[in-house]
């Protein structure tokens, strides 16, 4: 029987650890942290309490037979709510289809249920408090690999790096293969803020956002009706202007900036000692060297303003079950990964870092609301041809690098469109405009 080692019990280790299992390979799981402190604890401090699960990360869901139970914990986001400085509040709806599924999910419930079905698998072997140190070749084209807190090395056929941004199983292919990862810590950083809104009507509630100069936040709605988990990203330099102030002080500041809404009683105060999170993305390549692999944030971190990073890892974990299905081995199976892969990451992490300006400043703009009106008009007149590049990210598996090249092509056809007024254009117009789109749309994906 093959074995395989994961390092890192994350969303990504945890799937591939029940994928690899129900295959037949067993599969030995190791965590840096211990048990108990997975899930509600110091991750959930760290990071995002809550994330949006689109169709990517609901695709690979599925293949383990977990979508209907994701999608029971998961609460749809039906579009954006924007929170202008003025009071004014605008509704724009993710899919003018109304089909797209974008859920609002509890990391930490997320994380019990693959937890729990790891833990069903005989095949696998959950270690916790032991992290991956350092891994190095051994003979037979196996892999041999050291923890900590383990005095002897064991080996394995192969070894996933599901380790995170700062993995360790990237750091060590750094060493052998003499490769350089870019790693850039983002300027923005993130307090996660719990948050309470007057409820929204049916059919209208989703990711909350309320874009300002310097700051932004974002609301994720929670388990009970007007509760949002929140999240406040900001320059790192702003940090002691903002949390050095006393708990009254930045109540006041709250409710200057964003009138309508409420901080639960005592969160002002929580607020100031919650570690503030750092944004950091991960790029570069190669991912593998020969039985060893980096997966999910360990290979790509990208910055969380589309909402993709655990899709994306999720979708990796699915396509390389795949690529293991189709090939003869580990390695070749590694590396087809890796050739498949890397461009879309690449096109996912610019489309991530460029959302942030979407985000903050042109849902400001009233050009922003015309672009969107546009784009739904051209999704609902020219259904099949025009998918607006949101939509294919988020309730699509197109690869996200023709997503990429797919947005420049849309947003050359959006300004031939757009009217000063905001009404749709002339129709034979908008058919000449969407044919000659379509063509070169038709040979992008066609490449
Ligand atoms: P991780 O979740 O980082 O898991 C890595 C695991 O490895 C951890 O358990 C860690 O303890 C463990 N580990 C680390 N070192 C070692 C070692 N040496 N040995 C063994 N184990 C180790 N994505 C979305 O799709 N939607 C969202 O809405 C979203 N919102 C986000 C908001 C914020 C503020 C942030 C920061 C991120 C957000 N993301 C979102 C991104 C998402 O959190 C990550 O992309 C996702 O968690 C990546 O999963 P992973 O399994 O690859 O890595």
């Amino acid at each position: 029987m093959k074995r395989v080692c994961i390092a890192g019990a994350g969303l990504a280790g945890l799937y591939l650890a029940v994928a690899l299992a129900r295959r037949g390979i067993a599969v030995q799981l190791h965590e840096r942290r211990e048990a108990s402190e997975l899930g509600l604890t110091e991750d959930a401090k760290r990071r995002s309490i809550a994330l949006a699960l689109s169709h990517r990360g609901l695709h690979a869901l599925g293949s383990l037979g977990l979508e209907a139970r994701a999608s029971e914990i998961g609460r749809r986001m039906l579009g954006r709510v924007i929170h202008q400085a003025s009071g004014e509040l605008a509704f724009s709806a993710y899919d003018p289809t109304g089909q797209g599924r974008i859920l609002a999910v509890q990391r930490a419930e997320l994380y019990e249920l693959l937890a729990d079905a790891a833990r069903r698998e005989p095949l696998v072997t959950l270690r916790f408090g032991q992290g991956l140190r350092d891994w190095a070749h051994g003979e037979d084209g196996q892999v041999q690999v050291r923890f900590d807190n383990l005095a002897q090395p064991a080996t394995f056929d192969a070894l996933l790096g599901a380790d995170g941004a700062d993995s360790r199983t990237r750091a060590t292919l750094e060493r052998q293969r003499g490769v350089a990862f870019q790693r850039v810590d983002f300027e923005q950083a993130y307090k996660e803020v719990r948050l309470r809104v007057a409820p929204r009507p049916a059919g209208q509630d989703g990711l909350h956002i309320w874009p300002r100069d310097e700051v932004m936040l974002i609301g994720l709605p929670g388990r009970q009706a007007g509760e949002l988990d929140g999240t406040l990203f900001l320059p790192r330099a702003a940090e002691a202007a903002w949390f050095g102030l006393d708990a009254a002080a930045l109540q006041q500041r709250f409710a200057t900036l964003f009138p309508d809404l409420q901080l639960p009683a005592g969160e002002a105060q929580a607020l100031r000692s919650r570690p503030l999170g750092r944004i950091s993305t991960i790029e570069g390549g190669p991912w593998c060297d020969g039985p060893v692999l980096l997966v999910g944030d360990a290979a790509h971190a990208v910055t969380p303003f589309l909402g993709q990073g655990m899709n994306c890892a999720l979708e990796d974990c699915e396509l390389l079950l795949d690529c293991l299905d189709q090939a003869s081995g580990f390695a070749p199976a590694f590396q087809a990964f890796y050739q498949q892969r890397r461009e879309d990451a690449q096109a996912l992490g610019q489309m991530s870092t460029r959302n942030l300006q979407e985000m903050m400043v042109e849902t400001r703009t009233p050009a922003y609301a015309r672009q969107k009106q546009l784009e739904a008009w051209l999704a609902t007149r020219f259904p099949g041809v025009f998918l607006p590049s949101y939509s294919a990210i988020t309730f699509d598996r197109m690869p996200y690098a023709k997503v990429l090249r797919m947005k420049t092509l849309q947003e050359a056809l959006l300004a031939r469109l757009q009217t000063a007024s905001g009404e749709p254009p002339a129709a034979a117009q908008a058919e000449r405009e969407v044919a000659a789109y379509q063509a070169a749309f038709s040979s992008l994906m066609a490449e």
